[in-house]
């Protein structure tokens, strides 16, 4: 395995860097994200910029390269994006998700990958994600291609950094939508993007626990954070973002370049 001190990102490599990393065995990493509201104070696109941060920096020591981010994701729901009302919010249906995502990975196959890593950064796309994976491959083992399925990027947290994070506790993990970690995160990584002076909290008036169509008005915030933003650091979103990224650095390294067959992870083996 060829390790990068550098990310190897797919758009800036030639056909032929591509054909040779694909013929050498290196991974390739698609990070699937939104287009969104993030309230009055983050940026429609951070889902597709923070976790295609996450992405290059986590896939550094590895033979990976980094798919460009697909910026469009499934629907915006109330409790984990605020829903549809909101103006720039640009979704795509699941079945136009899962055509997408399954005739990519089917491109990477094709192009002779076969260690092939999907990341959901954006709750709502998890299933389609999963889905798109089994259209393309489906549970038996054919060409030795494998697709690994991302969906929660986030790590648990360490403990000194969730006290730090949610001093009262979480807020339950949709909530945490355009609040302490996505703010912090962008903080720290874009602090030009980040309109501090309109960082506010938020809540939904009330959080049944169903969803419903129409949208009620009181089943989201009127700003569109869902939670605590205001003590949200770029001390604390460097701290996150060293954490995610080491996770996901060894669950990439686990799940794309370890034996499956012989250490027990597949199940019923
Ligand atoms: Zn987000």
């Amino acid at each position: 395995m060829q390790a990068s001190d550098i990310p190897l990102e797919l758009d800036k490599l030639t056909w032929p860097e591509a054909r040779d990393a694909a013929e050498r065995g290196a991974g390739i990493l698609l990070t699937v994200a939104a287009t969104e509201q993030h309230g009055h104070h983050l940026p429609l696109g951070t889902d597709a910029i923070t976790g295609q941060a996450v992405a290059l920096r986590a896939s550094v020591g590895l033979d990976l390269v980094v798919a460009p981010v697909l910026a469009y994701g499934y629907r915006s729901r109330p409790f984990s994006g605020g829903g549809q009302r909101f103006p720039g919010t640009t979704s795509l249906r699941g079945c136009t998700l899962v055509n997408v995502l399954t005739d990519i990975v089917n491109e990477f196959r094709r192009t002779g990958f076969r260690r092939i890593a999907l990341l959901a950064h954006h709750m709502e796309n998890q299933n389609f994600v999963y889905e798109a994976a089994y259209e393309a491959v489906g549970p038996e083992q054919t060409d030795g291609t494998r697709v690994m399925i991302i969906e929660s990027p986030y790590a648990e947290f360490s403990p000194e950094l969730a006290a730090e994070l949610y001093p009262d506790g979480p807020p339950g993990r949709g909530l945490d939508h355009a609040a302490v970690v996505e703010t912090s995160l962008m903080m720290y990584l874009h602090p030009e993007l980040v309109r501090t002076d309109r960082m506010a909290d938020d809540a939904p008036p009330r959080v049944p626990r169903y969803d419903m169509l129409p949208i009620p008005d009181g089943f989201t915030s009127a700003s569109g954070v869902l939670s605590q933003t205001v003590t949200a650091t770029p001390e604390i979103g460097h701290r996150c973002f060293d954490e995610i990224t080491a996770c996901l650095h060894d669950l990439l390294q686990d799940g794309l370049f370890s034996d499956l067959e012989s250490d027990g992870n597949v199940a019923g083996a």
